[in-house]
């Protein structure tokens, strides 16, 4: 059997400015930055490769952004729906809110390539029975939100609480989805973990490396040593014959764009200390070895 890989990106903005009565980000001129000038370098990157991803857009960031979101979609790209402003406690808004947040993005998105989107990723990972059912009512294909990883379950757990101090982000993810699957599967009604051959949604989940429980996903691999990766890569390999590599906008930030800023996302400042032409010979390396190894898809074309 051929191996399948998904190249994705979420296109957060570099803020961490959240809104206290919302808690979304607020930053007008850090989501402007994201667009002009960090979306274009991930495009080249891309382009180099001649690989196709699925980039997780932010609904408040279409109306702006169109000419270049249509390129992105024209060029083969796929455009889903990473929830209209990005509230990092999606699950514990009330189903309609959380069908609004859903349902805007949509249209943002149909508003840009004609289409519905038809895949899904929640803020920071946080899905509930209850988003699942939206997403079927409303003829979503796929979800990618599910990161079974115990490592990163117990760094969000203690590292966040710390560092975010948004203790609300911290409260969502059951214990048990953990142990779901590594391969995309049909979600049974009501569970997020629980397989259905019959069901028309299909969970695509964050790829995790075998007996270490981590995930695989750039912003969690960069600061160790390319090796590293290298590594995960293989072992996940030998595990299944799927691969979800999730990536983040803000990976792709120069120190320049966010000169002299207060509000930029900590994960932006760290990534800004590593060298850029560094950050971009690992993203290289990296994808030079999924393109051997697998097929790279879009993720509303991976089938379970
Ligand atoms: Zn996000």
């Amino acid at each position: 059997m051929r191996r399948v890989a998904s190249i994705n990106i979420d296109i957060d903005t570099l803020s961490e400015d959240l809104d206290d009565r919302t808690q979304t980000l607020s930053s007008a001129e850090l989501r402007r930055i994201t667009y002009t000038k960090v979306m274009p370098r991930f495009l080249d990157l891309l382009k180099r490769h001649q690989i196709k991803a699925t980039f997780f857009i932010i609904g408040k960031d279409v109306a702006q952004n169109k000419e270049l979101l249509k390129r992105i979609a024209k060029e083969g790209h796929e455009l889903a729906n990473h929830t209209m402003t990005h509230p990092k406690q999606l699950v514990n808004l009330t189903a309609k809110q959380i069908e609004k947040e859903i349902l805007d993005c949509g249209e943002a998105l149909r508003s840009v390539t004609g289409k519905y989107p038809v895949g899904f990723r929640a803020p920071g990972y946080t899905i509930s029975p209850v988003v699942l059912d939206i997403l079927r009512k409303h003829g979503y294909r796929y979800d990618s939100s599910l990161n079974g990883s115990i490592s990163y379950y117990a760094i969000k757990k203690s590292f966040k609480a710390l560092r975010l101090k948004d203790k609300a982000y911290l409260t969502t993810q059951r214990f048990s989805d953990l142990f779901s699957s590594r391969a995309p599967y049909r979600i049974a009604v009501n569970s997020v973990s629980k397989k259905d051959p019959n069901s028309t949604l299909i969970e695509m989940p964050i790829s995790v490396i075998p007996y270490i429980s981590y995930p695989f996903v750039s912003a969690l691999l960069l600061p160790f040593h390319q090796k590293f990766s290298h590594i995960g890569l293989s072992l996940i390999r030998r595990n299944t014959t799927y691969l979800n590599f999730e990536l983040h906008i803000n990976e792709f930030t120069k120190a320049e764009d966010v000169a002299g800023r207060a509000d930029t996302f900590y994960l932006t400042r760290n990534w800004i200390q590593i060298d850029y032409e560094k950050r971009i010979a690992y993203f290289d390396a990296l994808f030079s070895a999924i393109k051997k190894e697998y097929d790279i898809q879009l993720l509303r074309d991976i089938q379970p």
